[in-house]
């Protein structure tokens, strides 16, 4: 999938020309390869809490240039903001104009992140006012940042530090190349748990994975990323994609598995092919989805029926065999791919937006019952991701859905595979029912 303009305005005349007419010039974007160092220059730890300190000594750890206060001039990696202890709006006045001083200095593909407690578990009003302005002041900043640099938030639920194992996890994702189409975001720990892997390029080895919908697309991308990562994959997608998924299954060494998930008994057969297979089961990626736009005026039934069927009710369904089944009680790990049509919405989507409204519904009540099991399901909501379905929406409306974000292009299938890679791994086992976007901060609804 090709982004013409962006080449185009990427260097030369068309740079110059571009610049002149005040028209957008997206960045290349830092993307992640392994053994790629984790960010170009220093990262500036701001804040004077404990664990602002903490979290430092943390990142000397990693080996990274670490500053507790900018030197002047100097080119940044990132910023990080820890904002742990904030108790009333006036206490963000003072880290918050120490890291402005800072920006300009933040290199292209820079990072700024933001550690904060949720403002719905805020003792008092006026800790729940500075909580959720640091929500405000986050997403405000995100679309100030340029050449492709990005702003996002950690939340910490009470009771965990910022060096907590998944608070460490979701910095390192925020602050590696694995992120760059997420921006804009909030993500919160909600325990203690988590662990960070001992091979920071195999998060997934020895893990046992199943990716539906994987003959193309982003299920494909998904599918070639968790092998990166050392998964062992078992592949599923309708018989009628059989050949496509078996190239890719080739690709990544995966065992298929042909299969319409809307079948009453998908989740059994997914269950008895990973274990007869791979002897065991530990991450389920439920990616397979369809479309069938209309106007909800002139929606019919198989319209409608077909993309909840298969988007949400089959989900739903494995899921509970999943949870039913013995061979999937290990830290198991479930991610579904939602959609910001959920979330904000979209003209001849009524039929996609419910089911994707419903994956993360599903996500959020389903959180509770996974975590008693030491495990953990959460969602990514991809934005507009440059794939043969989005290739398929005439020029002029793709061109502006693909421009309306903070970063002012379309995502790579492999920015939603990252994503859940990360959501799959150990180093997010203390985050939960948590709906994640990655859609370069969407400017219009969400
Ligand atoms: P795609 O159409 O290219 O691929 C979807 C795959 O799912 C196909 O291989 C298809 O055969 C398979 N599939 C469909 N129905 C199935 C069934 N009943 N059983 C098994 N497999 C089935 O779509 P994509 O763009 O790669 O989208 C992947 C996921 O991402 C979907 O859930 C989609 O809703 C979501 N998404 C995509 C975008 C985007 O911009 N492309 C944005 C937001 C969300």
């Amino acid at each position: 999938m090709t982004d013409t303009y962006t080449r185009l305005v990427s260097d030369g005349p068309g740079r110059n020309i571009a610049k002149k007419l005040g028209l957008p010039q997206p960045a290349a974007l830092r993307r992640y390869e392994p053994g790629q160092a984790l960010l170009t220059g220093p990262v500036v730890v701001q804040g004077s809490t404990p664990g602002a300190d903490k979290l430092a000594a943390e990142l000397l750890s990693w080996d990274l240039d670490v500053r507790r206060h900018p030197v002047p001039a100097e080119k940044l990696g990132a910023i990080i903001l820890v904002l742990d202890e904030v108790e009333h709006p006036g206490d963000l006045e003072k880290p918050v104009l120490a890291a402005a001083a800072s920006l300009r200095d933040l290199r292209p593909g820079g990072r700024v992140i933001t550690v904060s407690r949720p403002a719905s578990e805020a003792s008092s009003p006026a800790a729940a006012a500075a909580r959720q302005g640091v929500d405000g002041f986050l997403r405000s900043l995100a679309k100030e940042l340029r050449a492709g640099a990005t702003g996002n938030g950690v939340l910490l639920a009470n009771g965990v530090e910022p060096t907590s194992p998944s608070s460490l996890g979701a910095i390192r994702f925020f602050l590696s190349g694995r992120s760059s189409f997420v921006d804009g975001q909030f993500l919160e720990v909600s325990s203690a748990a988590g662990a960070l892997p001992a091979d920071t390029d195999k998060p997934l080895a020895g893990k046992v994975a199943v990716v539906t919908g994987a003959a193309r697309g982003i299920g494909a991308q998904i599918a070639r990323t968790l092998y990166r990562d050392g998964a062992t994959l078992v592949l599923v997608d309708i018989p009628a994609a059989g050949e496509q998924l078996a190239a890719v299954a080739n690709e990544v060494r995966a065992t298929a598995l042909q299969l319409d998930i809307s079948a009453a008994d998908a989740g059994q057969r997914i269950i008895d092919h990973a274990v007869q297979r791979h002897g065991k089961l530990d991450i389920v990626v439920h990616n397979a989805g369809i479309t069938r736009d209309k106007l909800l005026a002139n929606m019919d039934q198989a319209r409608w029926s077909s993309v909840i069927n298969i988007n949400i009710a089959a989900q739903l369904r494995i899921n509970e065999a999943l949870l039913a089944s013995e061979h999937f009680r290990s830290s198991p790990r479930i991610v579904s791919v939602a959609s910001t049509s959920g979330i904000a919405g979209n003209r001849g989507q009524t039929n996609y937006a419910a089911s994707k409204g419903g994956v993360m519904g599903m996500v959020r009540a389903t959180a509770p019952i996974v975590g008693a099991r030491g495990g953990t399901i959460n969602a990514v909501a991809p934005g507009f991701i440059e794939t043969e379905m989005t290739a398929r929406i005439p020029f002029a409306v793709r061109e502006i859905a693909r421009r309306l974000n903070s970063l002012q292009q379309g995502g790579l299938p492999s920015d939603v595979a990252e994503t859940i890679a990360f959501l799959a791994s150990d180093a997010a086992g203390g985050i939960n029912g948590e709906v994640l976007r990655v859609c370069g901060q969407n400017l219009v609804g969400a």
